[in-house]
């Protein structure tokens, strides 16, 4: 079996979702999988481009091109963000809405997976012609995408302004309010308490779960974040306001080290005055390379993809890892920390509190039913909390890896959910 996936990920086949077949051969290597499951796994059920024109600010009328992917439906209406990003390609959208379709699975919500985006640099846009892009675009998709279709939410570059004009557009074109089109939108049209910080809260319920089949005591553990954004930020301070010890954070221009504890609050006004957390009194610069290989308990890479690699892998000194940014470590990498014992929380499952969260919002929309940030919360913490005893138990009984057993979570529950239907 494993012959023939790998047979599969080399084919020339411009559809085949090659992450989604390299990540299959990781689960399946070993196990009995039809040939009918894999077929029916590794192409998006639906996958399209848009052309379409935009009046620049000029007079002059320029062409974008805009994708969606929608992988999966077996288990629910597709979700998945929406980027805005100028090297956005349709095989990265198709590995992405895979990746939706797993981590929605894994956390057992109702979706399948999705994901979409423009081919743009929003930065060389004005306001008006980022709204007049995004009210084109979802014209053009306005037929496949729904509350019961397909819902978009915020990705790389899109945000909850962006979201507001998706369901003004998609509202004006159906004649009726319609907020469940979309998630991630400001509180007034809709949006859902606690959804600005529910990724990093989700992967701090993660990390908790993780230090408790540990040895480690919470209050003395050392913590490391790479990347001070949205989740990376958010994270550190909700960390730091329980009382962690967070000796080291990074953004896109370097890091810093303190061993006895950052003051978090105090970095965090710095960053908002300069910039970065470079430079921070009290404390040593490091690069980003070094922050990786910091002598800490816990590392939180909240970044980019592909930074913990097989060179650096082997100087890793964290016991375990959290993923919180999309796909951050390579496959090389993955094999080193499990033969170096190093209990990782894959992304999968790491950073799905955003996704957790879009589902609450949707489902408040519908009921036209508004909940308290407490609720938001306890039903988070516990979505959160089962997903990680589904795939714990699975890595207990395998022991090869919270990854590997989080991925033959969401593909056995697809693959249910396909056979439940009579696609199997
Ligand atoms: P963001 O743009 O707000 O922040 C990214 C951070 O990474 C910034 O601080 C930036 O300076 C830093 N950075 C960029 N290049 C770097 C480098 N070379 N080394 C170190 N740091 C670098 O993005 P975000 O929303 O915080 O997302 C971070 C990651 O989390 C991404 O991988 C994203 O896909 C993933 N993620 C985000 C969400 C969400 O809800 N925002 C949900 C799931 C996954």
């Amino acid at each position: 079996m494993a012959a023939k996936l790998q047979e599969r990920i080399h084919r020339d086949d411009k559809n085949l979702c090659k992450l989604c077949m390299s990540e299959l051969a990781n689960v399946y290597t070993g196990l009995d999988v039809s040939t009918e499951e894999l077929d029916l796994l590794d192409m998006p059920r639906r996958s399209f481009t848009v052309h379409f024109p935009v009046q620049m600010d000029s007079g002059k009328t320029k062409m974008f091109v805009g994708y969606r992917v929608q992988y999966n439906d077996a288990r629910g209406p597709t979700k998945g963000g929406i980027r805005y990003h100028p090297d956005l390609t349709l095989d990265h959208v198709n590995d992405l809405a895979f990746l939706m379709t797993l981590k929605c699975a894994v956390v057992n919500i109702p979706f399948g997976g999705s994901k979409g985006g423009i081919v743009v640099n929003t930065r060389e846009l004005s306001r008006h012609e980022l709204e007049r892009v995004t009210r084109a675009y979802i014209r053009d998709i306005s037929d496949y995408i729904g509350p019961f279709k397909d819902i978009p939410a915020p990705d790389v570059y899109t945000d909850e302004k962006i979201m507001a004009w998706i369901m003004d557009e998609f509202e004006r074109m159906r004649g009726k309010h319609t907020p469940a089109v979309v998630t991630g939108k400001p509180l007034e049209l809709g949006g859902s308490k606690a959804r600005s910080y529910s990724t990093s809260l989700g992967g701090i319920h993660m990390l908790e779960e993780a230090i408790k089949r540990t040895d480690m005591d919470k209050f003395s553990v050392s913590l490391a974040i790479q990347g001070f954004g949205n989740v990376g930020m958010n994270t550190a301070r909700l960390l730091y306001r329980k009382g962690y010890r967070i000796i080291a954070v990074s953004d896109s221009k370097g890091g810093i080290i303190k061993e006895e504890g950052l003051d978090i609050e105090e970095v965090i006004k710095f960053k908002v005055e300069t910039g970065t957390v470079s430079g921070f009194k009290d404390s040593r610069n490091i690069t980003n390379e070094e922050l990786l290989v910091s002598d800490c308990d816990i590392l939180v890479p909240a970044a980019l993809s592909d930074q913990l690699n097989k060179d650096n892998a082997d100087d890793v000194r964290a016991k375990i890892i959290v993923e919180l940014a999309n796909a951050p470590t390579t496959q090389d990498a993955d094999r080193i920390f499990q033969n170096k014992g190093i209990m990782l929380i894959p992304d999968i499952l790491a950073n799905a509190g955003g996704v957790v969260v879009s589902y609450f919002e949707w489902s408040q929309n519908l009921n036209s039913n508004y909940w308290e940030e407490e609720e938001v919360l306890r039903k988070l913490k516990k979505t959160m909390v089962n997903a990680f005893y589904d795939v714990y138990a699975i890595f207990k009984e395998e022991g090869r890896g919270m990854r590997r057993a989080a991925l033959q979570l969401g593909v056995k529950r697809v693959l249910d959910a396909e056979r439940l239907r009579g696609n199997l």
